[in-house]
């Protein structure tokens, strides 16, 4: 890793010097610092570090993922944050579903306009 790499967005956000073998840095690296923030407001820098101590080392990429998406979320959108998104996600699943219903339908009239032309 470079020597001189920005500090990683845990330890920028503590105000703390961010040790060559940081920790948090492959986790929190410095360009999702934004992304870090957010979700520091809404868990706070201790309970992302207990939690990050909770978890075992296979689950660390996903635990801190999860931490940075959720102040993406509430970034986002800050009246339902991860709610929103579900949300959001629900509507377009519907959406394309009733796309694909349509879709289907038209099929549906074609192979019948076939049948009946044979
Ligand atoms: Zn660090």
């Amino acid at each position: 890793m470079n020597a001189n790499r920005a500090p990683c967005a845990f330890c920028k956000t503590k105000n703390k010097r961010c040790p060559k073998n940081c920790e948090f840095a492959p986790y929190f690296p410095a360009e999702r610092r934004a992304s870090y923030e957010s979700a520091n407001k809404i868990f706070g820098s201790n309970k992302i570090k207990r939690m990050m101590m909770l978890a075992g080392e296979a689950d660390k990429h996903m635990l801190a993922t999860s931490i940075l998406k959720e102040g993406d979320a509430w970034t986002n959108d800050s009246m339902r944050g991860g709610y929103g998104e579900i949300q959001n996600l629900l509507q377009q699943i519907e959406l394309r579903r009733a796309y694909l219903r349509e879709l289907e339908e038209k099929i549906n009239d074609e192979k019948e306009k076939t049948r009946l032309h044979l």
